[in-house]
C-alpha cells in the first residue's frame, strides 16, 4: 500500500476492538464522579500560549520542551493543550460559572499534546481525566477528589497502587524552602545533569522530577519540604491525613513529591504503580490556590487530579481486568429472497427502536454468504423473514449460541420477547 501519509509519530489510532475498552472506562470515571456532584465541562483543545506560560509556568518541562506551539493565521501563539486544567478554569472565570456557585466540581476527558520521546505509557496525543473542585479551602476537598480516583481504581479492580502525598508549601513556605535547596544542590552541582544546572537556578524543586540516575541519587539526601512549612500548610497536611484515615484511603507522605506543574500549593499526591521497570504515575493531582488570581481572576481556591487514560488501560491490561461484558443483544436480519427486503427493514426499525442493535445485509451478498457474515459477526440472534412468514405475520428466529430455532409472532410478543432477553442479560 502507498499512502500518501501516516500516522503522526506518538500519536495512535484506537480501532474498534481496543474503543469498546476505552468507552468501557469512560464510563466508569464519569459515573464515578456524578456519585460525588461532578458536572462535565467540554473546552477548546487550542488556547493562546500565554494561557499555558502563565499556568504550566515558564521554568516547567511542558512549557520550556513539550508544548506544540504555532502561530495561527492571524499570527497569534497558539498552543495544543498539554493539560486539562489551565483551559479549564480559563472557562470557568471567563463564564463567571463560580459566580455564587461555590463550590464548583467538573469533570473532563480531554486529549492532550506533549512533544516528548514516544515509549511505553508515553505518547505525544493522550487523553486525560481530570476533576477540579474550586471554592473548597478545607483539605476534605483534597480527600474527596483523593477519594474519587481511589474509587475508580477500586471499581476498575485496579491493584497495586499507591497513593503518596506530599504538601509544596504555599508562597512563603515556598521561598525558603527553594533556598535551602539552592545551598544543598549547589555543593552537588557537577554531578547534576545539564538540565538540572538550570532548574537549579531557575526552580531548584523541579530537579526532584528529573528522571535521570544520578539526580535522583542526589535528591535522596536533600532538605525536605515538610521542615518548611508554616504553620497553616503544616495543619492542611495534618488534616488531610485525618480526613484520608476517615475515608479509609491508606497513603504514605513521600516528601519528594513535587509535581511537574508550577501552579500546586500545599496539598500534592499521586498514585503510583510499581509493575514495570519504572515507577510510572498513573494520577497526578494537588491543590492550586493561587492559580485564579494570577489568571486576573478572582481569589479562589482549587484542587484537582489528571488520570492519564493510556497509563490507566496498560495497567488493567497488565492486571488481565476486565473491560465489563457486553451486555447488548446484537441481532441480523436476512430476507429469503429480494420480494422480503423491505418486511426485514420494517423488522430490523422495530427492534431498532426499542434499542436492540440490528444489521442487515447492505452489500447484496446471497443467503449463504449473510449466513457467513452473521456468524463472522458473532450476532447473538439471526432472523429470516420469507414469503411464507410475512404471510403469517410470524418470523423465524435462531439462537446463534444454542443453536435452536423457532417461530415469534409479529404481534407486540415480537417486542416483548426482546425486550426480556436484554432485561435478563443485564441482571
Ligand atoms: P511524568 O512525570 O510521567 O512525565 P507528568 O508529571 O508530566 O508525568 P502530569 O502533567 O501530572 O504528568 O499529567 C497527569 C497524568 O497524565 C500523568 O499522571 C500521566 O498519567 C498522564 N501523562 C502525562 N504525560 C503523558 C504522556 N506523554 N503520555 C501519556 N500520558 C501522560
Ligand atoms: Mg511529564
Amino acid at each position: 500500500m502507498n499512502l500518501i501519509s501516516k500516522r503522526i509519530r506518538g500519536m495512535q489510532d484506537i480501532l474498534p476492538g481496543e474503543s469498546e475498552k476505552w468507552e468501557y472506562v469512560e464510563n466508569v470515571l464519569k459515573k464515578k464522579s456524578k456519585l460525588f456532584g461532578f458536572k462535565i465541562i467540554r473546552t477548546p483543545v487550542l488556547e493562546h500560549t500565554n494561557l499555558f506560560e502563565r499556568t504550566s509556568g515558564e521554568t516547567s518541562d511542558i512549557v520550556k520542551k513539550e508544548m506544540y506551539t504555532f502561530l495561527d493565521k492571524g499570527e497569534r501563539s497558539v498552543s495544543l493543550r498539554p493539560e486539562g486544567t489551565a483551559g479549564v478554569l480559563r472557562a470557568v472565570l471567563e463564564n463567571g460559572l463560580h459566580d455564587g456557585n461555590l463550590p464548583l466540581k467538573l469533570m473532563y476527558v480531554s486529549s492532550c499534546y506533549r512533544y516528548e520521546k514516544p515509549q511505553s505509557g508515553r505518547y505525544r496525543e493522550f487523553f486525560q481525566f481530570g476533576l477540579e473542585i474550586f471554592g473548597g479551602k478545607s483539605a476534605l476537598a483534597d480527600a474527596e477528589v483523593i477519594c474519587v480516583a481511589k474509587s475508580i481504581f477500586n471499581d476498575l479492580g485496579i491493584k497495586n497502587l499507591e497513593l503518596e502525598i506530599n504538601a509544596v508549601g504555599c508562597k512563603e513556605c515556598k521561598s525558603a524552602y527553594n533556598k535551602a535547596l539552592e545551598n544543598y544542590f549547589i555543593v552537588h552541582k557537577e554531578n547534576l545533569c545539564e538540565l538540572c544546572g538550570d532548574r537549579l537556578e531557575r526552580n531548584p524543586m523541579r530537579i526532584f522530577d528529573c528522571k535521570n540516575d544520578k539526580c535522583k541519587n542526589i535528591c535522596k539526601n536533600a532538605p525536605t519540604v515538610l521542615e518548611y512549612l508554616c504553620a497553616q500548610c503544616a495543619l492542611h497536611l495534618e488534616h488531610l491525613k485525618e480526613y484520608l484515615e476517615v475515608f479509609n484511603i491508606k497513603y504514605r507522605v513521600n516528601p519528594h513529591i513535587v509535581r511537574g506543574l508550577d501552579y500546586y500549593t500545599k496539598t500534592v499526591f499521586e498514585f503510583i504503580i510499581n509493575s514495570g521497570e519504572a515507577p510510572l504515575t498513573v494520577c497526578g493531582g494537588g491543590r492550586y490556590d493561587n492559580l485564579s488570581k494570577e489568571l486576573g481572576g478572582a481569589d479562589m481556591c482549587a484542587v484537582g487530579f489528571g488520570i492519564g487514560l493510556e497509563r490507566l488501560l496498560l495497567i488493567m491490561q497488565d492486571q488481565k481486568l476486565s473491560f465489563g461484558g457486553n451486555s447488548n443483544i446484537h441481532v441480523y436480519v436476512i430476507p429469503l429472497g429480494e420480494t422480503c427486503k423491505n418486511k426485514s427493514i420494517e423488522i430490523s426499525q422495530r427492534l431498532r427502536n426499542i434499542g436492540i442493535a440490528t444489521e442487515q445485509d447492505i452489500v447484496g451478498r446471497n443467503l449463504k454468504s449473510q449466513m457467513k457474515y452473521a456468524n463472522k459477526i458473532k450476532c447473538d440472534y439471526c432472523i429470516f423473514c420469507g414469503n411464507q412468514e410475512i404471510e403469517n405475520n410470524t418470523v423465524k428466529i435462531k439462537n446463534m449460541s444454542a443453536g435452536n430455532e423457532f417461530t415469534l409472532n409479529l404481534d407486540e410478543d415480537f417486542e416483548k420477547y426482546f425486550l426480556n432477553l436484554t432485561n435478563s442479560k443485564l441482571q
